[in-house]
């Protein structure tokens, strides 16, 4: 069977995770959340006490700083300097850091290779802001998933009220919106779609309908590979 790369990119809060698992379960490939890996950088360089802006500060700490993904029963877990950080680097305040820490050249360099070899190695479904354009430009099926920022606001609000965390819907939209801003402006790997995404709008489709469309484009897009 042909190795198959799925790059799946979009702003926060689109469902790119729970339906990039959801297909890869579905396909039998290895999912990978590059998110995860700039929200473990966020969270060292916060545990660090480091300020979000210092760049200096960010760069001077890269060496110290160890990213993994390791597959527990296909579950991924991310592992900091070999501590599992996965339920971690899931909270407001490691978001601002996650996007703070990947305007930063050095810090998309130092993932860059982990990512593609990720990808060299196995069929892989990858989520993030810059996968289809600057990470696997050769993907063979490139998806931009987007929903309108209250639509992907209501839905993080939610899952962050059901894990318990104290957080206002105003709070989580701003959230939405500045890094938003922070993802599509920044001057390296802005968030933009691939010439060759297809763009999904999940704003008015359940969970269920949009895993079913995006299957679909993933078939056509593989059927004559
Ligand atoms: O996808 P997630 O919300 O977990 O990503 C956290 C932050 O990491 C994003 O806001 C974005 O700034 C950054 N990111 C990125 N490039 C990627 C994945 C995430 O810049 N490929």
């Amino acid at each position: 069977m042909k190795k198959i790369n799925i790059a799946i990119d979009g702003p926060s809060g689109a469902g790119k995770s729970t339906l990039a698992k959801q297909l890869a379960a579905d396909f039998g490939y290895i999912y990978v959340d590059t998110g995860a890996m700039y929200r473990s950088i966020g969270l060292y360089v916060c545990r660090k006490n480091i300020a979000a802006d210092d760049k200096a500060g960010i760069i001077g700490c890269l060496d110290g700083i160890e990213v993994d993904l390791k597959y527990i029963e296909g579950t991924q877990h991310v592992m900091l300097n070999g501590e599992d950080v996965s339920d971690k680097i899931r909270t407001e305040e490691i978001s601002k850091y996650a996007s703070a820490v990947s305007a930063i050249p050095e810090v998309r360099s130092f993932l860059l290779d982990l990512q593609r070899n990720l990808a060299a190695r196995s069929s892989v479904i990858m989520d993030g802001r810059d996968i289809g354009t600057v990470i696997l430009p050769d993907a063979e099926v490139k998806i931009f998933l987007t929903a309108s920022d209250c639509k992907r606001a209501e839905r993080r609000y939610k899952e962050l009220i059901e894990k318990g965390q104290k957080v206002t819907f105003e709070g989580v939209l701003e959230n939405i919106r500045q890094r938003d801003k922070n993802d599509s402006e920044r001057a390296l790997a802005p968030l933009k779609p691939a010439d060759d995404a297809v763009i999904v709008d999940t704003s008015d489709l359940d969970l269920r309908q949009s895993f079913e469309l995006m299957k679909k484009v993933i078939m056509e897009k593989t059927a004559n590979v």
